[in-house]
């Protein structure tokens, strides 16, 4: 069932088209993320959904209600934002347990609920602090149990986490990943943050200039990006342009930078001499020998880094095409490699994304 759908949502402030035409819908229980860079409308898609933004054209239902004119504070809906927006002047226990107060319920059941609700994000201990007296990780975990306690229908987080150092980051989103799961909450997380996405989504809407772009599981969009945005925005990936040579029963020829590549047939129906984009994951090219027939030649290594269990760097096919690589160190046998060496080179057929260039 779905928790939340979303019907032809397009927003425009003055002449910027911020949200166009939007259709989503966002199973129960689900954390789905809006993901896309800085001003691709995520945001604002968010605001409208927390009722802070009206929508130009389009319908939101939650739970099946329509609820287009009903004001923010009747959504019930709760929010978690980047910058914690916790009270100043209140402790950590008043923090969480203002929902509850507004809602008038009983003294002694709010006492229950609030301590329920510290034990769940962690900050037993804490009760009496001011968030002045917290870190930034902490305040923002004062911020989801607060969103969280008023037993909302649905979670919304706009980049919660961007205010937070690289290892909190990490921890924190870890944290509201149990527990939305744990509570089995359906929550919108908005980031620009691919990894971030990636990691803690069941479900990802990749946006860009206030269209989707594609959507489906982290898996579904990291292994068949239906363009080449979303191929080069979702993980590393060596994002190229050429055409079409010819089409053969399963395998299609593609000409980039003078260099042919097989690849295996796509959903999408293409003829000889059709743009395109193709899309080769560095970790999918295979340096050394290989029993590969496909896609097979020698490169020249034009840069190489070492990171521990990995090699990335660069190789060079031809004068006119040079592919980021990347290869692990599994064990002893494992490959090496050295600037500028030449080294034999090849990728799997079924490695090549590719797709219709409509730039
Ligand atoms: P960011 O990651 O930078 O927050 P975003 O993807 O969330 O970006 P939005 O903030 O939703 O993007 O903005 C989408 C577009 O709408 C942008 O072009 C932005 O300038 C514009 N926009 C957003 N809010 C307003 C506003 N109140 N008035 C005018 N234009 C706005």
């Amino acid at each position: 069932m779905s928790d939340i759908v979303i019907k032809n949502l397009t927003k425009k402030f003055d002449q910027t088209v911020a949200v166009k035409d939007l259709s989503i819908s966002i199973e129960k229980g689900q954390l789905v993320s809006l993901l896309g860079p800085s001003g691709c409308g995520k945001t604002t898609l968010l605001r409208m959904i927390a009722g802070f933004e009206k929508q130009t054209v389009g319908d939101i239902y939650i739970r099946g209600r329509l609820i287009n004119d009903v004001p923010p504070q009747r959504r019930n809906i709760g929010i978690v934002f980047q910058d914690y927006a916790v009270f100043p002047t209140m402790t950590v226990k008043d923090n969480i347990a203002y929902g509850l107060k507004i809602k008038k319920m009983k003294k002694d059941e709010i006492e229950k609920k609030v301590a329920e609700y510290i034990k769940i994000v962690g900050l037993t201990g804490y009760e009496k602090r001011l968030p002045s007296q917290l870190s930034g990780g902490q305040q923002q975990r004062v911020a989801l149990a607060r969103a969280l306690i008023i037993n909302p229908d649905v979670l919304l987080l706009d980049e919660p986490l961007s205010n937070l150092d690289a290892a909190l980051r990490l921890k924190i989103r870890k944290e509201i990943r149990k527990i939305q799961q744990q509570l089995g909450i359906t929550a919108v997380f908005v980031t620009h943050d691919q990894e971030e996405a990636m990691s803690i989504s069941d479900k990802i809407f990749v946006m860009r200039k206030g269209e989707l772009m594609q959507s489906g599981t982290p898996q579904e969009i990291y292994l068949n990006p239906q363009n080449d945005f979303v191929a080069s925005f979702i993980g590393r990936s060596n994002v190229v342009y050429g055409e079409v040579k010819s089409v053969k029963d399963s395998k299609v020829f593609l000409y980039v930078n003078g260099i042919e590549f097989k690849a295996s047939k796509n959903g999408e129906a293409v003829k000889p001499g059709d743009k395109v984009w193709v899309s080769i994951r560095p970790q999918r090219i295979h340096l050394g020998k290989s029993d590969n027939m496909a896609n097979t030649g020698k490169g020249r290594i034009k840069y190489v880094e070492y990171i521990g269990s990995e090699i990335r760097g660069e190789i060079e096919l031809n004068e006119n095409l040079t592919l980021d690589y990347n290869s692990y160190m599994l064990d002893e046998n494992s490959i090496t490699v050295k600037f500028n060496e030449t080294i034999p080179y090849s990728i799997s057929p079924s490695d090549i994304n590719f797709g219709k260039d409509i730039r």
